[in-house]
């Protein structure tokens, strides 16, 4: 595809089109008449077309690119262990590259977790996770059969598949599937501080009435029926990279406990070093008793992904049965599991946590100081390399565009454009009037103070340019 250069305003709404023109593929994409830009390689941070313009990987593609693309002992790590054993069936062996990441991430939980299960997306560590908890139930001494429900929460995403899908709370994606969806879940409220503050709550307050809302759907569905509380740590493709009010956890830990639940944390999006911890977790001061993680255990070499399983959990296994009634053919994947390791040995000696916290802060003072002001930013929050810009129509009370006006996907899609190169991640309103469309930044974790300044005044040309476009349409 070639991208005519514009130099005026006009000329820009005629290349974004340019962009997305209708092609013809044999591909089933997720949009079928949206063309894609055609890739022909990954370059650190940036993504190279085949034309040869680069795109910088601002959102590093879902959140996911977290050492940037094409990091070359990654790739001779995978193809070492596909010259080596490329695939078993894990019902009779295992692989030492198995068997390291799942230590490696036992360890890392600082002896909280006691196992590790190793799949190939989220959505299916999600399934796992569900039927671990369910299973949990029946195995512990003595068991408790009737315990089949989930609680999890609205505005919330934990994948795609149906079993995972019934967890999320996220209208668009539920609304066609409904009649196929578990009628086993239900959704309490998230704890989204930023469109809570209208109401004039203390923090403390807040999480008082979200208690109390949690304790009230246990006792509604009844208590001693629920296998666990879902939550992300930090809400990401659903609200845009929100974090909850210092305290929350731990309060919806108690109520877990208080009705002998389990409580599990999706950090799929948020895990592996994206929030500035490994696990995100670690800033909440509660240990979920079962966690699953995704994009930036792989980085996005290979699919992989995982759930971690604590000792309250497994100890029931092992004591019960021993045998988890689940199996995937390409679970415990070995090139995906040396992928992970040498994408976390990266991640390990180069200190990159410390790097995501350092260039996180100053990306958010930086986008703050560009476009904290712009009338239709409504909100920008986050933490580590995983920032969400909310967008509004009107800031002073906070509403939303409507959903059908696709404003984060038109965004990211203008980012796209020559004149800006960038890639962000768009989401939009899960629920109408209740959250608004963001745009997410999660760069790779090696990015440097340049590369920082480069996102902050490309996203802020980008926003402005946008909404000017938009009021004088
Ligand atoms: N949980 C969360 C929090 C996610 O962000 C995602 C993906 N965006 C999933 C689960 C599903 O993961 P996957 O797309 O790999 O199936």
């Amino acid at each position: 595809m070639t991208v005519v250069k514009v130099e005026t305003q006009t000329d820009r709404s005629a290349q974004v089109a340019q962009v997305i023109a209708e092609p013809k593929s044999a591909v089933l994409h997720r949009h079928l008449h949206h063309s894609f830009l055609s890739l022909a390689r990954g370059q650190g941070s940036n993504l190279i077309l085949q034309d040869g313009r680069k795109i910088f990987d601002a959102s590093g593609g879902a959140a996911v690119a977290c050492i940037g693309h094409g990091d070359g002992r990654v790739v001779k790590a995978a193809m070492k262990q596909m010259s080596e054993v490329a695939y078993c069936a894990t019902i009779f062996y295992t692989t030492n590259v198995c068997e390291e990441l799942c230590q490696f991430l036992v360890n890392s939980t600082r002896g909280h977790m006691a196992r590790a299960y190793i799949v190939n997306s989220g959505s299916e560590a999600m399934e796992a996770a569900m039927k671990l908890a369910r299973q949990y139930f029946l195995e512990k001494s003595p068991p408790e059969p009737r315990r089949t429900r989930f609680i999890s929460r609205d505005q919330s995403y934990h994948g795609i598949t149906i079993g995972s899908l019934s967890m999320g709370g996220h209208k668009y994606r539920r609304e066609k599937f409904q009649p196929l969806l578990l009628d086993n879940v239900s959704r309490v409220s998230p704890c989204f501080p930023y469109r809570n503050q209208y109401r004039g709550e203390s923090d403390q307050q807040y999480v008082d009435r979200l208690a109390a809302e949690l304790d009230e759907e246990f006792q509604r569905v009844g208590g001693d029926t629920v296998c666990a509380f879902v939550a992300e740590p930090v809400v990401g493709a659903a609200l845009g990279c929100v974090s909850a009010v210092p305290g929350y956890f731990k309060a919806m830990q108690a109520v877990c406990d208080k009705y002998g639940a389990l409580l599990i944390f999706d950090e799929v999006m948020s895990g592996m070093g994206r929030t500035g911890t490994l696990h995100a977790w670690e800033q909440e001061g509660v240990v979920p008793d079962i966690q699953t993680i995704g994009k930036c255990l792989g980085g996005g070499y290979q699919p992989v992904a995982g759930v971690l399983a604590n000792h309250r959990v497994m100890d029931a296994f092992e004591k019960g049965t021993a045998t988890f009634v689940h199996g995937h053919t390409y679970q415990g994947h070995p090139v995906g599991c040396a992928a992970a390791l040498e994408v976390q040995r990266i991640i390990k000696e180069e200190n990159l946590i410390q790097n995501v916290d350092k260039m996180g802060c100053l990306l958010s003072q930086l986008l703050r100081q560009r476009i904290g002001n712009h009338p239709n930013v409504g909100d920008i929050r986050g933490r580590g390399l995983f920032w969400g810009i909310e967008f509004v129509a009107d800031k002073a009370t906070g509403t939303p565009f409507p959903a059908q006006a696709h404003v984060a996907m038109e965004i990211s899609e203008m980012g796209l454009a020559e004149m800006y190169s960038i890639a962000v991640y768009p989401g939009s309103g899960t629920v109408d009037g209740a959250n608004g469309d963001h745009i997410i930044l999660s760069p790779p974790y090696n990015v440097s103070a340049e590369d920082m300044r480069f996102i902050a005044d490309t996203v802020a040309r980008l926003i402005e340019d946008f909404f000017a476009d938009r009021a004088g349409a």
